[in-house]
């Protein structure tokens, strides 16, 4: 039995992982769950799991015999065989450092976790020798196109499904509203990764992970928009060959990857694809000046230090505050732009610099918001007409 512990369990990909350990209840045992705000949510999971130890970034307002430990206690903890950071923004950051300081296997789903200190990351796993399984699917995809393999690739291209705006005129992107973005044509994702996937800054995020999970140069990542999102990323090797991983888009699959790796397990509750039933599959090169936040996104990984982590703080408090309809849709790229313009970045970045990157990034992103406030413009608007 793998003894499993799940940070940001009562997030989207936390409970899909339940999901999973629900369907193979003979293989795993939860013996720890961490969960944010949602302690109706986190207090049924616990019941229904009972684990052994349990952390909400709140006090909780249950009773419960197990105990309440930080997440980094959990991801060290000497009863837990693997740990599924699913946890959001930087805070998946200190438990998954703490993880790998003692050995554990980490599945990755928090992409921003190597995107801000992949250098630092990876030199801990390399050096306690630790795996970081990874649990996004386009990752999931290239890692089980690259089993097997000795040669490095030439060539990897990240899938996206392009967003629900993918085809939208700049005009059309300025009216887009919060409720449009959070529809996503083909994945069912949490708020924030679902107006991550329609600004297109997802895939840059993801290509800096690849980046780091797998060794590979940025130059050698390219995203291709695939709207069917059957296609999870492919990999080209220096003979010309290609290898792609096909599946129904369902997180279910990867996440389950990543918790029987190196074994496969039937899953009867997913969706199988019926290839003769897909009549076409396409693929167009992303076009990054329509979609700016991928262009930033990539430019930031290519001048790497702190300015990935500056990226990500910029857009998680540009998002925030689009979802809190305080400024457009097009305006998230523009907040994230200033402040990575404004940031003086630090090269091979201590923990401590990247925290202080990101704690910067988002007192300037919110300074920022006069400027882009809908009400503000509208007021100034006003006064200039007067
Ligand atoms: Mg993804």
């Amino acid at each position: 039995m793998k003894k499993i512990a799940i940070l940001g369990s009562t997030g989207s990909i936390g409970q899909q992982a339940l999901n999973v350990i629900r369907a193979h209840n003979a293989r795993f045992r939860v013996v720890g769950l961490a969960g944010g705000k949602n302690l109706k949510l986190l207090e049924k999971q616990i019941k229904e799991f009972q684990p052994e130890m349990f952390y909400s970034s709140v006090k909780p307002d249950f009773a419960y015999k197990g105990e309440f430990l930080s997440m980094e206690e959990i991801a060290s903890h000497p009863e837990i065989d693997l740990v599924i950071i699913a946890t959001s923004g930087k805070a998946g950051l200190s438990p998954t450092l703490a993880a790998l300081k003692v050995g554990k296997t980490v599945a990755l789903a928090n992409k921003e976790v190597l995107v801000m200190a992949g250098e630092l990351i990876t030199r801990e796993a390399s050096f306690h020798q630790t795996q970081i399984l990874p649990v996004d699917s386009e990752h999931s995809a290239i890692w089980q196109c690259l089993r097997g393999e000795e040669s490095n690739p030439r060539r990897v291209f990240l899938t996206a499904s392009g967003g629900p705006f993918y085809h939208y005129s700049q005009p059309q992107l300025s009216k887009v509203t919060v409720e449009q973005a959070l529809h996503h044509p083909t994945w069912k994702m949490g708020k924030k990764v679902t107006i991550d996937s329609a600004t297109l800054v997802n895939k840059g995020l993801e290509a800096i992970e690849a980046h780091w999970l797998f060794a590979l140069p940025l130059d050698s990542i390219e995203i291709l928009i695939h709207p069917q999102s059957i296609v999870h990323s492919i990999v080209e090797f220096v003979d010309g060959s290609i290898k792609a991983q096909l599946s129904f888009p369902d997180m279910r699959l990867p996440i389950q990857y990543a918790l029987c790796y190196p074994e496969r397990l039937p899953s009867p509750e997913l969706p199988h694809l019926e290839l003769s039933k897909i009549q076409c599959l396409n693929f167009e090169p992303a076009d990054q000046n329509r979609f700016p936040c991928l262009k930033l996104a990539m430019g930031a990984g290519r001048q790497g230090g702190t300015y990935p982590a500056v990226l990500c703080a910029a857009d998680e408090v540009a998002v925030e505050l689009f979802l809190n309809r305080r400024i457009s849709f097009i305006d998230i790229a523009k907040i994230v732009q200033e402040t990575l313009e404004q940031h003086k970045s630090i090269a091979q970045p201590s923990l401590e610099e990247i925290l202080a990157a990101d704690a910067w990034a988002r007192e300037y992103a919110r300074r920022s918001l006069p400027c882009h406030c809908e009400e503000h413009k509208r007021q100034s608007t006003l006064s200039i007409g007067k």
